[in-house]
């Protein structure tokens, strides 16, 4: 019998999760006054004091506080079992903003529920984490389950990129101690019926593009057919990097090979769910996807080069657009990359293709921001077994693995750090869940899920570690 039940949850954690859901704690990149404004530190505060109340042999809970930088919540749970490795659960509690107006009856900071659903924002993307990782450990120690020293580790900037993360890795290291198993409860999930495992996730380039030709806007009338237009030199940058109809990311640099096993993964996965990539997605009736086959979508979300246009500048609204021949254009790109590429060498062959030789000698500048992808590294045969029973004790059901098509950037960054150590990403965020968009939703039920999958993995950790 799993060690949580939904109504352990409710009665242990919801109000407290609820409190957290009302404020608007959005991450650096989004709140520049982060620090004047509080929120960070005010869910850091709460999420510490709920975790004071737990029940647990021996705890330590601290935050954090490096000058400048955004807080991280520590709370170090002392081995119940032998041994002396530890294991990190890492989740973050700064949100993305609201993205824009939310469905009838939701709002970004006031949140609701409706079944066993709670919509607010930051809810699924990443506020359970501290619950679940939390509340597994202290399921474990109420039901005799023995566990390793644990470390839940919780993040304030994990939005903007992980800026402040690095800094803080540095400073607990020696408390971190011998790392040998890393818990990710920020990764994504294809079903609700079974422990989702995270096997790649794609990096990815921030590129902001502005091409000049004016030092002010002229009369359309007077300029256009004699100054050429920013936004057609830009478009004429943006054919270097992607092919116009079939939206191909065209720099070799950004591409690779996909090793022969995720293509057989992605087989596997189209075989048992279908399309699963295209019907969880909002499209109009009638548009034509892209890709052949549901096998191919999936292989396209998680190992292929993509580029979207994220933001436009220098560009009025419809309503107050005149006949002026505009001084600049800004388009802000964003690449997925595959897994396996280098995001800095991705970055570099990005900008020499925007800068070089450029159309009319236009003033063109580029700011590039790179992340790398991540392979999990091979699974040790204990855990593969515990993943194994964590699904099966959990959610009856064998777990599932898949890629991911979005970044964590940490990952990549901790898997370079920590090169021999065990990773399990997962997380509670499938469909309709909405993280970074409108009515963000976390199903209570596969946050008591993966909570019990945690207790199962930490058990068979414990085992391991002391065998
Ligand atoms: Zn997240």
């Amino acid at each position: 019998m799993p060690a949580l039940s939904l109504i352990d949850f409710e009665r242990d954690a919801l109000d407290t999760l609820l409190t957290y859901a009302a404020i608007p704690c959005l991450s650096p990149d989004y709140d520049a006054q982060w620090a004047e404004h509080g929120y960070i530190d005010a869910a850091t505060e709460l999420l510490a004091t709920w975790a004071r109340e737990r029940t647990f042999a021996n705890v330590d809970v601290t935050v954090h506080r490096l000058k400048g930088r955004t807080p991280v919540l520590v709370v170090t749970v002392e081995a119940t079992a032998a041994g002396t490795a530890t294991a990190v659960l890492y989740g973050h509690l700064d949100k993305q903003p609201p993205l824009g107006d939310w469905s009838d009856g939701l709002e970004p900071f006031t949140p609701v529920r409706r079944g066993d659903r709670v919509y607010a924002r930051g809810v699924a993307d990443d506020g359970y984490s501290a619950f679940a990782a939390l509340l597994a450990l202290e399921a474990m120690e109420a039901n005799g389950i023995a566990h390793s020293r644990c470390v839940v580790l919780i993040e304030a900037s994990e939005e903007s990129g992980s800026p402040d993360l690095e800094a803080y890795l540095d400073e607990l290291a020696e408390h971190l101690g011998d790392v040998a198993l890393m818990i990710c409860l920020d990764s994504g999930a294809l079903t609700y019926d079974r422990l989702w495992v995270t096997t790649s996730l794609r990096g990815m380039l921030h590129v902001q593009l502005t091409v000049k030709v004016l030092t002010q806007g002229q009369h359309s009338g007077s300029a256009s057919g004699v100054v050429p237009s920013s936004f057609r030199i830009l478009r004429q940058l943006l054919d270097r990097v992607e092919d116009a109809h079939t939206g191909a990311v065209l720099l070799e640099e950004l591409n690779c090979e996909i090793p022969d096993v995720y293509v057989d993964d992605a087989n596997s996965l189209a075989h048992e769910f279908g399309d699963i990539i295209a019907e969880e997605l909002p499209t109009l009736p009638g548009l034509e996807l892209m890709g052949s086959s549901a096998q191919d979508r999936i292989l396209r979300r998680t190992w292929f080069s993509t580029l979207s246009i994220v933001g436009m500048g220098g560009i009025p609204e419809p309503a107050i657009a005149g006949n002026v021949l505009r001084p600049s254009t800004t388009a802000v790109l964003s690449f997925r990359l595959p897994p396996t590429v280098d995001a800095i060498r991705a970055g570099e062959a990005v900008r020499s293709a925007l800068t070089r030789d450029v159309p009319s000698s236009a003033e063109v500048s580029v700011d590039v921001i790179a992340a790398d992808g991540w392979l999990t590294p091979p699974l040790e045969p204990w855990l593969t077994t515990a993943l194994d029973a964590a699904s099966n004790d959990a959610f009856a059901h064998a777990p599932g693995f898949t890629g991911e098509g979005g970044t964590i950037p940490f990952l990549a960054f901790l898997g370079r750090r920590y090169p021999h150590v065990q990773f399990v990403a997962t997380g509670v965020l499938g469909p309709l869940s909405n993280a970074h968009a409108i009515d963000e939703m976390l199903d209570l039920n596969m946050a008591v899920g993966v909570t019990n999958a945690v207790v199962t993995v930490l058990g068979a950790f414990a085992n391991q570690e002391e065998s």
